[in-house]
């Protein structure tokens, strides 16, 4: 199976690098953008497997940046795991509202978060193939 990829979309450089290494230790090949705008065009030109999505962001917010993507017949079946550091039950749930499949939330929980990710790439995977 070729190697998984992950977009990462966050325009904090602290939190990018985090997640970055995250992932790279669990294996995945790490695909990143800085605000919803290029994200959207990044999962276009690439179709990674799996989009960790930030909320607030310049240009375009993860929030919008998810309804154009679940809009678009290209990235629609791509999971988005929120980053929200939010606490508020409501930012959530615009989030998932918005067209996001789950959230992650800030501080990243690092014991959990491998198997999270591990978990929804390959229900993604089980859904495109089934
Ligand atoms: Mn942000």
């Amino acid at each position: 199976m070729a190697q998984q990829r992950v977009l990462i979309v966050e325009d904090n450089v602290d939190n990018y690098e985090l997640v970055r290494f995250l992932l790279a230790r669990a294996g995945y090949e790490v695909l990143a953008a800085s605000n919803g705008m290029e994200g959207v065009e990044t999962a276009r030109r690439e179709l990674p497997d799996l989009i960790l999505m930030d909320l607030s962001m310049p240009e375009l917010d993860g929030w919008d940046a998810a309804r154009k993507l679940k809009a678009d017949e290209r990235t629609r079946k791509i999971p988005v795991l929120a980053l929200t550091a939010h606490t508020l039950p409501g930012d959530r749930k615009r989030a998932i509202e918005a067209g996001c499949d789950g959230y992650i939330s800030k501080p990243i929980n690092v014991a959990s978060f491998e198997k999270l990710v591990s978990t929804l790439v390959r229900q993604a995977r089980e859904e495109l193939q089934g």
